[in-house]
């Protein structure tokens, strides 16, 4: 049976999520790829790596529900019997409403999959990879956002909300664990061309934003894959509670 270190990657069947599994998969790890509603795209993923000698599975759940992420975790303790690292990559926007116009589902439902799951899925990997449980460490890696810096001001300021909630649990669980072999970081990606845009109604917001960007692109999935996989690597060994911009400048 194989011992390499196994990674768990919430929404990892599309966009930043499933560039992260093709590379941790490439880079040595055994990857559990995560995903809400998309089983062939997460399928799709877990074939590549496959096709190329890795070790990858698929499991369903959806972050926004407690029971679901208790029974993904278990699906993993299952299938690999250990868990490494978790990437908190899995995270909505909504429809462009100024804030005088949003109605609390839409707000409840933003913050319930990109703060609470984020949170209860770290609480899930501290229980396996901390010392204070007899764990060997580990590394967790949230994706937040530009947003949390910039507000998102007439598209989604809920959005920028739960990922400034993101930068803030990062430091603290980050103090919180560090003495218990668990290192904690985040990554705040740009404008990085994924379908995220167009479950926003934007589909060609990516392209149309560049000329904001300092250097005059949009990023794509594999640039903050390769920053979510240093903070993964024991290269970052000595890094815990920092938040890597990875935005072209912006
Ligand atoms: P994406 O292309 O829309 O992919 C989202 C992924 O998350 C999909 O795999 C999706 O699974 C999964 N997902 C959505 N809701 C979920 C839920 N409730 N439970 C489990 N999985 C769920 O988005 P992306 O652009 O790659 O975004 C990934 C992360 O980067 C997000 O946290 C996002 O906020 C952040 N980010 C993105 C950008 C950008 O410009 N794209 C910028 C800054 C930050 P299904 O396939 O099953 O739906």
């Amino acid at each position: 049976m194989s011992d390499a270190p196994v990674v768990l990657v919430t929404g990892g069947s599309r966009g930043i999520g499933a560039a992260v599994c093709r590379l941790a998969a490439r880079q040595g790890w055994r990857v559990a790829v995560n995903y809400a509603s998309s089983r062939q795209a997460a399928e799709a993923v877990v074939a590549a790596i496959t096709e190329a000698g890795g070790e990858a599975v698929a499991i369903q759940g959806d972050v926004g529900t407690a029971a679901d992420i208790v029974a993904m975790f278990a699906a993993v303790d299952r299938h690999f019997g250990r868990l490494d690292g978790l990437v908190n990559n899995a995270g909505i926007v909504d429809y462009p409403q100024r804030v005088d116009e949003m109605a609390i589902e839409r707000i409840e439902r933003m913050l319930r999959v990109n703060v609470t799951g984020s949170i209860l899925c770290a609480g899930e990997a501290v229980r396996r990879m901390s010392s204070r449980y007899s764990g060997r460490g580990g590394a967790i890696v949230n994706v937040s956002s530009m947003a949390a810096i910039l507000g998102s001001a007439t598209q989604y300021v809920d959005y920028a909300a739960s990922k400034a909630a993101i930068d803030t649990f990062t430091i603290g669980l980050a103090r919180e664990v560090a003495a218990e072999g668990i290192r904690v970081n985040a990554v705040r990606p740009g404008i990085i061309e994924t379908d995220l845009h167009a479950s926003g109604g934007l589909p060609d917001r990516a392209r149309e934003m560049a000329p904001s960007v300092p250097m005059q692109r949009p990023g794509t999935a594999e640039e903050v894959a390769d920053a979510i996989l240093y903070l993964l690597s024991p290269s970052a060994s000595y890094v815990t509670g920092a938040i890597l911009n990875v935005s072209g400048g912006r």
